[in-house]
């Protein structure tokens, strides 16, 4: 079946949607079809599970506004309605009702007196009311919510002045104090055990009767209703497995999921790492904790995948040399790995994306996050190898480098080699990067605490960065010359300097631990390289311009600051993590920061992209056996959200 594909979907706020194509479903097995078929489905069930993750008034305003929308006798070509339609397609987007990104609540463009009037057009059977409330107190207490902007004003706070839980509107926490909350996991740490559980990982955790407890997400416990329909899907996708350790990855995982026992996940993360064998592969739990300002929680997340043989390649000539890479690194030989294990590598192509992966995905993912699994079991690096391409595809030509690299000599080095380095940089980061070094047995391991994620962004992004420039990766035909590298160099240099500050609003602060991770790594090497004149900004036009001097040098500095990152990480040294941070990548020069967003508002660009899934239909025989899976892409990002909204909202509007 041939499918007329269109990258490009629609576009609004800050956002363009993209469509990725699942190049190659149509040459899988039967059973591998339907294996992805299953799995995708416990993707989708587990979507509500990250609304309510990330506040927990995100589901309530988004069933509301869903029913507005479906509601008949509203006027819909108005700017009031236009303007909520936008509102209701950011929160889809960001899975509530803050930025995905700057973890900013949305300001709404409409009233709350025309809401008001809207909610009460709209059938009351429609509306997440509790028990017994009448729409008029459902909008009093919603409405401060959405409409009050002191109100849980931020997802995730970072400011380090203040109590990071009771600021966040994450709902991670409730009614606990971040020292109280510190307190509870501390106790918990048993340095002398070698393969500690990631505490407090998959739990809410709240004082009742001023006592603090967890509730655990899982069967029976909190998201059960969500977890029961993954937990049935996941039965059936066990059913057609496709080998025997891929059965045993399945299995450990129900059970996690039916018992919330973290030891089982821990296991389950070793039975994952070690099944590389499998075409197909998944990911389906509570993995990442950037939505927790202290670490502990994690946001639900699923990905469905299978190889891509042809793009492998790559990734695996990095894994086997995973050694040499480790043994030459720039870092004191007290924090290296005697013995690089385990790092399997390979570029995936997605085949449904779900929770924290959706509409915003990585494109890269190295997994499992526990510190001990990794060092003895190693840890599984993918590439997305079909959004990459799809992220490609929608930025050409579009403008950007033209505008903000500084001259011809750049833009040619970029147009030639920047596809690839880019990729490269990417598995470097995520094959090797991640997996480099270790931390002294006496450090703990979250002692960098909300530095952490920064310095550990920043660790994986100048261990690839150090190695670009190594004749190492000509020698292993992975660049084609010595020149390859100095276009990696100049746009990782203009992101962190200038130009990822068009995903910023003027006046506010670098939050992200990626964005930040960049600016440090820029502005310590610029700052560190101003005596020889390494790298400067120049001004032609009066338009600012990042120009690199000095490859060589610059190579050295991204080798000293690998030095210092990985020693700081090695020995856990808190004080050091915090000065760099905070010195090199929070503050924004506002001068800059405004140049750089007209320039950019100029070229009517969206600083973020997300994607479209594609949609799975099961054709069944009449004595219900699966006769084939057809893929299509026919669906647009609003279509398939309120069709999510739909088939796949299991959990009730509040979760407590
Ligand atoms: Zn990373």
């Amino acid at each position: 079946m041939k499918h007329d594909f269109q990258y490009i979907d629609e576009s609004f706020a800050d956002v363009q949607l993209l469509h990725y194509k699942v190049e190659g479903f149509d040459e899988l097995t039967l059973q591998q079809k339907e294996l992805i078929y299953y799995l995708s489905e416990a993707a989708l069930y587990g979507r509500d599970i990250l609304f309510d993750q990330n506040g927990k008034y995100n589901l309530r305003i988004r069933k509301m506004l869903e029913a507005i929308h479906m509601a008949n006798g509203i006027d819909k070509e108005t700017e009031n309605y236009k303007a909520l339609e936008v509102y209701l397609k950011r929160i889809w987007f960001s899975n509530g009702i803050h930025h995905h990104y700057s973890y900013e609540k949305f300001t709404p463009g409409f009233s709350a007196d025309y809401l008001r009037s809207l909610i009460k057009m709209v059938d009351p059977i429609n509306l997440p009311l509790e028990v017994g409330q009448d729409v008029d107190s459902f909008c009093d207490e919603i409405f401060p919510v959405i409409f009050d902007s002191t109100i849980d004003a931020k997802r995730v706070n970072q400011s380090e002045s203040e109590d990071l839980l009771l600021t966040s509107a994450s709902n991670y926490y409730d009614g606990v104090s971040q020292s109280e909350a510190e307190a509870f996991y501390q106790v918990q740490k048993d340095y002398s055990d070698k393969t500690p559980v990631m505490y407090g990982l998959n739990s809410r955790l709240v004082k009742e009767n001023g006592i603090l407890k967890e509730k655990v997400w899982k069967s029976g416990g909190l998201y059960s209703d969500a977890i029961d329909k993954i937990l049935y899907w996941l039965k059936k996708a066990k059913t057609v497995a496709e080998n025997e350790k891929q059965i045993a990855v399945i299995q450990k995982l129900i059970e996690f999921y039916e018992t919330g026992n973290l030891k089982l996940f821990d296991e389950y993360s070793i039975l994952w790492v070690d099944d590389v064998e499998s075409h197909v592969d998944f990911n389906n739990g509570f993995i990442e904790t950037y939505g927790d300002p202290l670490g502990y929680k994690a946001s639900w997340e699923s990905i469905v995948n299978f190889k891509d043989l042809v793009a492998t390649y790559r990734t695996k000539i990095i894994s086997e040399n995973a050694q040499w890479f480790e043994d030459h690194s720039p870092v004191n030989s007290r924090f290296k790995k005697k013995e690089v294990k385990g790092v399997s590598a390979k570029v995936i192509t997605a085949a449904i994306l779900s929770g924290d992966l959706y509409p915003a995905s990585a494109i890269g993912i190295n997994l499992p996050n526990s510190d001990w699994i990794r060092s003895v079991h190693g840890s599984k690096s993918v590439t997305i190898g079909n959004l990459t391409e799809a992220l490609k595809k929608a930025a050409h030509g579009n403008g950007f480098m033209k505008e903000f690299v500084y001259s011809q000599k750049e833009l040619e080095l970029i147009d030639k080699y920047n596809d690839l380095t880019n990729d490269l940089h990417t598995d470097l980061h995520e094959c090797l990067g991640h997996g480099s070094g270790m931390i002294l047995p006496s450090t703990d391991p979250d002692a960098l605490k909300s530095y952490g994620a920064t310095i550990e962004e920043a660790r994986a992004d100048l261990f690839g960065l150090y190695y670009m420039a190594d004749s190492k990766l000509v020698d292993l035909n992975l660049l084609p010359d010595s020149e390859a590298y100095k276009a990696q160099y100049y746009t990782y240099m203009m992101n962190g300097l200038m130009t990822q500050l068009v995903r910023i609003d003027l006046g506010k602060e670098l939050e992200e631990a990626h964005m930040r991770n960049r600016a440090l790594i820029a502005y310590w090497v610029y700052e560190h390289g101003k005596e020889n004149n390494v790298v400067e900004f120049v001004k032609k036009d009066s338009k600012t311009y990042v120009r690199i001097n000095d490859y060589a040098a610059l190579r050295s500095l991204f080798g000293d600051l690998l030095a210092e990152i990985q020693r700081i990480k090695s020995e856990g040294d808190y004080e050091t993590a915090k000065r760099l941070v905070e010195k090199y990548a929070v503050k924004i020069n506002p001068a800059l920061h405004k140049e750089v967003k007209e320039r950019y508002e100029k070229l009517n660009l969206t600083p973020y992209k997300g994607f479209v899934n594609p949609q799975y239909i099961a054709e069944w025989d009449s004595d219900g056996k699966l006769k084939d899976v057809k893929i299509t892409y026919r669906e647009g990002f609003t279509e398939q959200m309120l069709r999510y909204g739909k088939e796949y909202s299991i959990l009730p509007p509040i979760n407590k």
